[in-house]
């Protein structure tokens, strides 16, 4: 919740980028659009008149033969309707019957389309007429059969159709005016080629926003989890001393008893355990000073070659004995006397991390089992146990640094998170990896992946 209100600010700068860019494209298409039309339109202009020229009729020569001819048949026709019903329908009739003839006549369309090629623009147009009025004339009265009606015409004008000329003509019996307009053809696809620039500037110029607004984003996540991670390791960390501090404290205390100045055996007994506990402090001190040393220096390890069984097996000796009856403990070995280039000392402290950790984090007897085989390359060391296991999203974070399982109760297993940090950069070291399989409640499996010697 908290994330969202922090990056609600990132997220409204990244819709206003969009939509300002959506603007941008939006007025750029509106503007080319404009220009589109201005440029059809003037050309055609220049055309009607080139063609006007050697051609008064513009084009429409035999149409309006025709229409002439025929408006006096119409005429006769309109001169015996009685009502306007009637008249109404054969307006239409006339309307539609003339754009038919007006359309038919494809030269100034042929013409047009030669005019745009010899200019290197668009030759695929569709010509569409819209007739405005027809007044049939009669010698005694003007007689206006069709007239377009105000929704028609706008209709016509929010079309996308380019306005090319209104032309007018007259003859013996009739008056026309007619709008000529054209539909570019492949109109969309020219302006996006037109376009194609300011399209891939402004994706290009979204796509580099978008990459630094979620690396930023993430950035900012990964500081703020990682400060998280140190104040855990710092108050765990202040736990870890203390216990063995105020151990030193109290000892320290009880030695100024008179019964135990006194009593010989007594002030061995506390000496040891402050020995003991000073010891523990110490290697609790070594252990930061190493990992803060590693981030400064790369981790050196001493290797030499060494029959991997042997090591194991004194490890798991070791363990075995120190847990004693409080574990289930096996092992299973399957390595042929292989051996590898490791660093006995780092090495043990890292299968010592996996075997303390399958103890520390079992509720019930641990049982823990070590196993180990030989890949083509490798050899593959399993440390596995039937503890709580790990959710599968803590298991992307167990191998950084500090990070520990949060149980709501950060005392509840001692720790630092360092144990499995440690364990990943050993086996790095060797030139090796570790990975974890575990599900919550039936315990993990740790592999570790080492180059064998050839
Ligand atoms: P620490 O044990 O000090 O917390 P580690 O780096 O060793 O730190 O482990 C990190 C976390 O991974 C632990 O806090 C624990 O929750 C989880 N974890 C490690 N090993 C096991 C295991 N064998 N079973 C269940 N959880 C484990």
């Amino acid at each position: 919740m908290r994330n969202i209100k922090t990056f609600l600010p990132v997220f409204a700068a990244l819709a206003i980028f969009i939509l300002a860019q959506f603007y941008i494209v939006r007025q750029a298409w509106i503007q080319k659009d404009e220009v589109f039309d201005l440029r059809y339109r003037s050309v055609s202009k220049e055309a009607i008149q080139d063609m006007a020229s050697f051609d008064s009729y513009t084009g429409f020569k035999k149409a309006y033969f025709i229409i002439d001819d025929i408006s006096q048949l119409y005429l006769q026709k309109s001169l015996t309707l009685l009502n306007t019903e009637d008249s109404a329908l054969l307006a239409k009739d006339i309307r539609d019957y003339f754009t038919k003839i007006l359309k038919e006549d494809q030269l100034l369309s042929e013409y047009l389309s030669r005019y745009y090629e010899k200019l290197g623009l668009e030759k695929k147009i569709k010509p569409i007429i819209y007739v405005n009025y027809i007044d049939l004339i009669d010698i005694q009265e003007n007689i206006r059969v069709y007239k377009a009606p105000i929704s028609e015409l706008k209709k016509q004008q929010s079309d996308k159709s380019i306005l090319v000329n209104t032309f007018t003509s007259e003859g013996n019996s009739y008056k026309i005016a007619f709008d000529y307009y054209i539909d570019i053809a492949n109109k969309e696809r020219i302006m996006l080629r037109e376009l194609s620039l300011i399209l891939i500037l402004s994706i290009m110029s979204f796509i580099v926003i978008s990459v630094i607004y979620i690396a930023t984003m993430r950035s900012y996540l990964e500081e703020k989890r990682l400060s998280g991670l140190k104040t855990d390791f710092i108050n765990n960390m202040t736990h870890e001393l203390k216990t063995p501090l105020s151990t030193i404290t109290v000892a320290g205390k009880t030695l100024k008893h008179e019964a135990v100045i006194n009593d010989r055996e007594k002030i061995i007994e506390t000496a040891n355990m402050i020995g003991k506990q000073s010891i523990h402090l110490n290697e609790l001190i070594n252990l930061i000073l190493e990992i803060s040393m590693w981030e400064r220096t790369q981790f050196q390890v001493d290797k030499k070659d060494i029959k991997v069984e042997e090591l194991l097996r004194e490890i798991s000796d070791n363990f075995r004995n120190g847990c004693g009856k409080g574990c289930i403990f096996s092992e299973h070995y399957d390595l042929n006397g292989v051996s590898a280039e490791i660093d006995d000392l780092y090495f043990t402290t890292m299968i010592n991390n996996l075997l303390n950790n399958a103890v520390k984090y079992s509720k019930n007897t641990p049982e823990v089992k070590v196993e180990a085989f030989i890949s083509d390359s490798d050899v593959i060391i399993k440390v596995s146990d039937k503890g709580i296991g790990i959710s599968r999203s803590d298991q992307k974070n167990i191998f950084d640094k500090f990070y520990r399982v949060s149980t709501g109760n950060i005392h509840e297993s001692k720790g630092l998170g360092l144990g499995l940090y440690y364990v990943k950069k050993i086996a790095e070291a060797h030139g090796g990896s570790v990975s974890v399989s575990s599900k919550k409640g039936k315990g993990s499996v740790f592999i570790v992946n080492i180059p064998k010697s050839i």
